[in-house]
């Protein structure tokens, strides 16, 4: 019989760079932000405030990625009656035993600064009657803590926010200092032995183009669009972990994967390239719809004492389990009796992207099923960004710092993109590192995966690294990821995700085979409990030798 560690030592190797055609341009700044989520631009609004050059490079738009989507808000201690020591403990229960109580520390007590700078740059948040922040109240917290903006578009507020500060900022930086790169791909990290030196990217048309920096920081946000179904944007492909393993960088606990149990099951005829979901929030079931199947009976009745408003993972594995069971493509939301007023006032933004899709909430119910939402691992990193590589910062979803643990806190990931992004941003303002300008690129076996594997991936993981892992799903996968056709270059942009799709899926089910128990949001069907002797980070690695797992104790 294969064990674990022989199956282990024949992970699919992933591309250790991705090669393209030659250069087209060269060019040169002092800081390159790749990606304009929360986390990259709280940065570069600190650097033009410094008077740093700054390239900005974004896959389509500033705020293409998933800050303007969040539909809860910003978890900060700002209610009198809150407490920090309140944040932190709520934080570390949702962690299950693997957040770093510094990070967790550090984050608490900076998120109420981190709200009213977001003021201060012209924010407008929810006020209650008498003109106080609105604080609302979510899964996992006991205390109103969430700072929202315009009902369920709080991201919506902080991606204004933050674009409008730039541009400010972009008008009287001297010409040539700041460039913002859109529809532009980062492909590889250029390095040499001391070191992360720039990047490497490709637009719209497929040309290539270097850009030699100082300092690159990763502000990618998710992995969402390796699954069949998620709640992130068509952006979240993983580009930050893939492009950071590539150069040699550590990841960390990419295992813990977070699934949301309600996303729109977009209807075929409504399905684009990219749209894989659209999250309906857990507010919906807060003001009384609820789940049912396609009999209309009630699925989480007698499941639980709170039925439909048990903790999300609870809920995730019940629809999960009912799919399976019953060989149901989704399930419904059923929210028809709460009434045209409480849809328009209260969920305006999940009322116009569902009926974009050709779902009207207000009449019919809402067809769903769980999705991938949130990655709690990443590119090791501390909460001001450095990683294990000289001259690489990594911040937002895509670094692991140590807040979000095996399980996120609902609404700690906005704050952690805003307090990271900001604090990165200042310590580049204050002090440019001092590497060197070479434009090399790694010397790894080089592949990519076509743009048409795509699907066949997120088919695949869904399959073998959902809600529910077991050790003969994973390694189906594995094999399946390791059958993909590989080619000797990309063509396009689409061909880069791809590839980085494929990474993302190894390094997620090596180290889900790996970790062999049940914790936080990786729940293993044959390890179905947390251990003790786990209660440790995971950290992958790609060598000469092709990927390493290995593990640390937490705090070291
Ligand atoms: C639907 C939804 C609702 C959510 N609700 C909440 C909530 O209420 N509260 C909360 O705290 N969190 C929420 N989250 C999570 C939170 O929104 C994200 O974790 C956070 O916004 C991530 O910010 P970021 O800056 O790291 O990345 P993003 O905002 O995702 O930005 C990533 C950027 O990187 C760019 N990029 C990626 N790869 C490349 C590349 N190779 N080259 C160039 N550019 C690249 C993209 O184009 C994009 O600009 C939600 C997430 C989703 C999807």
């Amino acid at each position: 019989m294969t064990g674990v560690h022989d199956l282990l030592a024949e992970l699919p190797r992933p591309a250790g760079r991705i090669p393209t055609a030659s250069p087209a341009w060269t060019d040169e700044t002092d800081v390159i932000i790749v990606g304009t989520g929360a986390a990259g631009l709280a940065a570069t609004v600190r650097l033009l405030d410094a008077g740093r050059r700054v390239t900005v490079i974004t896959k389509a738009e500033p705020g293409d990625g998933s800050t303007a989507w969040a539909q809860g808000g910003m978890a900060a201690v700002i209610d009198t009656d809150d407490t920090a020591t309140s944040h932190i403990e709520d934080t570390l229960v949702a962690g299950a035993g693997l957040c770093e109580p510094g990070a967790v520390t550090e984050l608490v007590n900076a998120a109420p600064a981190t709200i009213r700078r977001l003021i201060d740059l012209g924010a407008h948040f929810d006020l209650d009657r008498d003109g106080r922040i609105a604080l609302g109240l979510e899964g996992g917290h006991h205390a109103r803590r969430i700072v929202h903006a315009g009902g369920d578009a709080s991201g919506a507020e902080v991606a204004r926010t933050l674009a409008a500060a730039v541009a400010t900022r972009a008008d009287s930086a001297p010409a040539g200092d700041f460039r913002v790169r859109t529809h532009s791909t980062v492909v590889d990290l250029l390095t040499d032995d001391r070191g992360v030196t720039g990047v490497r990217l490709i637009d719209q048309d497929g040309t290539i183009g270097e850009l030699v920096g100082s300092a690159v920081v990763l502000a990618t946000g998710g992995i969402g669009q390796a699954w069949d179904t998620t709640t992130n944007p068509a952006t979240a492909t993983g580009d930050g972990l893939a492009l950071a393993l590539r150069a040699g960088a550590v990841l960390r606990d990419v295992e813990f994967t977070q699934f949301h149990p309600t996303a729109l099951a977009v209807p075929e005829a409504f399905r684009r390239p990219g749209d894989r979901g659209v999250l309906i929030s857990e507010a919906v079931r807060g003001e009384g719809a609820v789940l049912v199947d396609r009999h209309g009976e009630l699925i989480m009745k007698g499941r639980h004492p709170l039925a439909d408003l048990a903790p999300r993972d609870v809920v995730a594995a019940a629809i999960h389990e009912h799919l399976m069971t019953t060989g149901d493509d989704h399930l419904f939301l059923d929210g028809t009796h709460l009434g045209e007023r409480v849809w328009r006032e209260h969920f305006p933004s999940i009322l116009m992207l569902c009926r974009a899709r050709g779902v009207d909430p207000i009449n019919e119910p809402i067809p769903i099923r769980p999705a991938e939402h949130y990655s709690c691992g990443g590119v090791l990193a501390t909460l001001d960004g450095s990683t294990s590589l000289p001259g690489l910062y990594a911040v937002g979803e895509t670094a692991s710092t140590g807040v979000q643990g095996a399980n996120r806190l609902a609404s700690n990931s906005l704050t952690e993109a805003l307090i990271a992004g900001d604090r990165v941003g200042c310590r580049l303002a204050a002090r440019i590192p001092d590497t060197p300008r070479s434009t090399s690129t790694n010397e790894g076996r080089g592949y990519a995966v076509a743009a048409e594997h795509r699907d066949t991936i997120g088919a695949a993981m869904s399959a073998g690294a959902g809600i529910l892992r077991d050790e003969a799903g994973l390694s189906v996968l594995l094999k399946s990821l390791d059958g993909l056709p590989v080619g000797d270059h990309a063509r396009s942009a689409a061909d880069v995700e791809t590839t980085n799709l494929h990474t993302v899926g190894v390094v997620v089910a090596a180290a889900a085979m790996h970790r062999t128990e049940s914790r936080g949001c990786h729940r293993r069907s044959d390890h179905p409990k947390p251990l003790r002797r786990w209660e440790r980070h995971s950290l992958i690695r790609l060598g000469p030798e092709g990927l390493a797992i290995t593990t640390r104790q937490k705090g070291s």
